[in-house]
């Protein structure tokens, strides 16, 4: 079965990967590896965080201009709102542009740990800054469980109509394991009338100590199943390994079978298990180095 649903999405699939700066040199070059594997497949983009309030801006434009440089892939900047001025992000843009950038995930970043003040700027407003400034392909942020800190459901998906009306061309999904959630998700979207696509980020789980602390802080629920399929291997990086790429195969089998076409990997900076779902969903390599 597997086979024969796969077959079906050959060749319609677009994917992107999303990339993290890396802290020391090693993971440098791993990050560098990953690139120079998972570019051939030709992803639409491929993007790079940026830690809000790190300071670290000009690092995630670095690793862009390099990947843009080094393999001639659309790279998009993460860029927030929550730690930067109007007149700082209309500078940030228009350097951004300047410097052949053209796409850009916009973003309001976390608030700051303790911070009880209303921010200024929401990604809303952050889009609208750079639709001010130049014509660029922008992504946004949706979350099929709802933000943390949104009042309800209805006010996020709001807020995403918001950012769509704003000037958005996408919505790249949080993580999430419910493949029916994403789905309804997605329907009530259309249902409102946001008419960009809502794609889903699939985070293949290697590391499920760490991601039980993260989903927390998320608002990601993690099924009853995914506990079952990771107990007993903390300690064995091998088969968590498999574990995580079936999860996720499954997942992206189930949202291809509904006309999901575009898949976004946290690639978490590594390649093998991004590589071997592309690879399944007929996302071979198109582009020599
Ligand atoms: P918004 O869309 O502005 O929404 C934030 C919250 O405010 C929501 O609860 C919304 O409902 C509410 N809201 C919106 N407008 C208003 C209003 N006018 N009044 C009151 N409430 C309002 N973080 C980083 O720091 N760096 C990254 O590189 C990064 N990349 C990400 C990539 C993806 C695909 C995703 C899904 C998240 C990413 N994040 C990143 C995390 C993101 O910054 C946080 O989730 C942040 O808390 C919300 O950002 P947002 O752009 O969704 O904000």
């Amino acid at each position: 079965a597997i086979n024969r649903n796969l077959q079906d999405v050959e060749g319609k699939v677009n994917v992107s990967f999303e990339f993290f700066p890396p802290k020391t040199p090693q993971m440098e070059q791993t990050l560098w590896q990953s690139i120079e594997r998972l570019a051939p497949l030709a992803p639409s983009f491929v993007s790079v965080t940026y830690g809000a309030n790190s300071g670290e801006r000009d690092r995630t434009h670095d690793i862009i201009k390099s990947i843009k440089q080094r393999t001639g892939l659309i790279a998009a900047p993460h860029l927030t709102c929550v730690d930067a001025s109007k007149d700082d992000l209309i500078a940030i843009a228009k350097d951004y542009w300047q410097n052949g950038i053209r796409h850009i995930v916009a973003l309001r970043g976390d608030l700051p740990p303790g911070s009880t003040s209303k921010p200024d700027l929401y990604a809303a407003d952050l889009v609208e800054i750079l639709r001010s400034v130049a014509d660029f392909d922008i992504s946004v942020a949706a979350y099929p469980e709802v933000h943390p800190e949104a009042p309800n459901a209805q006010f996020d998906l709001l807020n995403l109509k918001r950012k769509a009306d704003a000037g958005a061309s996408r919505a790249i999904t949080q993580f999430f394991f419910d493949t029916e959630k994403f789905l309804r998700y997605r329907d009530r979207c259309a249902a409102i009338g946001i008419d960009v696509d809502i794609i889903p980020g699939i985070l293949p789980v290697t590391n499920f100590q760490q991601l039980r602390k993260f989903a927390g802080l998320t608002n990601v629920a993690v099924p009853q199943w995914m506990h079952k399929a990771y107990e007993g291997l903390d300690n064995d990086a091998t088969t968590r390994n498999l574990v995580a790429a079936n999860i996720a195969m499954e997942m992206v089998k189930v949202l291809s079978r509904e006309g999901v076409d575009h898949f976004h990997f946290y690639t978490l900076n590594r390649s093998e298990l991004s590589y071997a779902i592309c690879h399944l969903l007929g996302v071979r390599p198109q582009l020599a180095l």
